[in-house]
């Protein structure tokens, strides 16, 4: 594929968890779970992923 929308940006401010570096690439749109984003650092070459906690439903603890 060769889209020439961007397709490679991460679509959210993403940084990494390891050396807070913001230069992150989408490795793909889903990982093992559907909620998650799995991202690559470029400062550190460290995979690592991202749970998209906004589409994410907190566990309804109530009644
Ligand atoms: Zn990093």
């Amino acid at each position: 594929m060769s889209r020439s929308d961007g397709d490679d940006r991460p679509d959210e401010d993403v940084s990494c968890p390891f050396c807070g570096s913001s230069d992150v690439v989408k490795d793909s749109d889903f990982g093992p779970e559907v909620s998650k984003s799995q991202y690559y650092c470029n400062a550190c070459e460290t995979p690592f992923e991202r749970i998209k906690w906004g589409e994410a439903r907190r566990p309804d603890t109530g009644r």
